[in-house]
């Protein structure tokens, strides 16, 4: 029988949340930090465990049936791949940064100016869009202190709170692009049953963290106004309790709609709200 093979992150910061997704799922492997692969013992699947930067080449080469990798990467190496499905975490963006006392206003004024990145071939095409001349100064790292060392003018780096750019004198100034870690597969293979297989569970378990289980409790003569605020994934279940005059609704909703909801909730008349985690939705 045919073995896929996925490639995620050996470690930083997309390792963590990359191993989680794939627990979830049901897969069942080891995770020492010292092996390259790890086998999956219930589920034809094989781990790959790189450095970030080689992910999206093994994929389109086919070294790698699918890979967990970061947008940016992507798209810094150019590779031909199938965006399968994004997954909501390693959230960020690359950003242009200029120190916090220069008179870099406009995206103009980066005319002429060095912008150190390491992120050349996005930055490159973001300029050339814009219709913007600045010299590319491609480094390897710690592109935050290249200003202070009087080694640019500007940055373009990956931001997410911009607390790294606040202590280095720097602030934020135009956006490059956003991005996410995303499940991606070499072309051609997208429909094969096992990559869907694997696709299915994801999704249950992207759509499981973004949903909550909701208990209440409440009067029976307030049961009407309290359903009315809470759209289940088809309707509430209600059930009897001992006091015969009350009734308990169970039901799932997406977390964002339930903290909007929850004083009116309580105002309808629900009491001994339970918000609880839900592990997978299978549709
Ligand atoms: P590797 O050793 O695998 O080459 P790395 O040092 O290049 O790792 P990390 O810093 O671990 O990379 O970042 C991996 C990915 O995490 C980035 O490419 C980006 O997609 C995402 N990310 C999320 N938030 C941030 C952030 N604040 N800074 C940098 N990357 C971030
Ligand atoms: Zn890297």
């Amino acid at each position: 029988m045919k073995t896929l093979k996925i490639a995620i992150q050996k470690s930083g910061r997309l390792n963590e949340k990359s191993v989680e997704l794939l627990k979830n799922c049901g897969l069942n492997f080891e995770n020492y930090k010292s092996s390259l692969i790890s086998p999956v013992s219930n589920f034809p699947l094989e781990i790959l465990f790189l450095r970030d930067d080689d992910i999206p080449e093994y994929v389109q080469d086919g070294i790698a049936d699918l890979g967990i990798v970061g947008e940016n990467v992507i798209e810094e190496t150019e590779v031909d791949v199938a965006y399968l499905q994004r997954l909501g975490f390693g959230k960020c963006s690359l950003k242009i940064a200029v120190p916090n006392n220069n008179s870099i206003a406009t995206l103009e004024d980066l005319n002429g100016k060095a912008i150190a990145t390491t992120y050349p071939v996005i930055l490159k095409k973001f300029l050339e869009e814009k219709g913007i001349n600045s010299e590319i100064r491609t480094i390897s790292g710690s592109v935050e202190i290249s200003p202070g060392l009087g080694l640019s003018d500007a940055i373009c780096d990956l931001v997410s709170t911009g607390g790294t750019l606040k202590s280095n004198g720097l602030k934020p100034f135009a956006d490059v692009m956003s991005s996410e870690a995303i499940l991606i597969s070499n072309k051609g293979n997208e429909n094969d049953d096992l990559i869907q297989e694997l696709i299915q569970r994801i999704q249950s378990v992207l759509r499981a963290k973004e949903t909550k289980y909701v208990v209440l409790n409440v009067l029976k003569e307030n049961l009407a106004a309290v359903t009315a605020l809470l759209p289940g994934v088809k309707s509430p279940s209600v059930v009897p309790l001992a006091e015969p005059e009350w009734v308990a609704v169970h039901t799932v909703i997406p977390e964002r709609d339930f903290w909007d909801r929850i004083s009116q909730l309580k105002q309808a008349g629900a009491q001994g709200i339970v918000v609880m985690p839900i592990e997978k939705i299978i549709l």
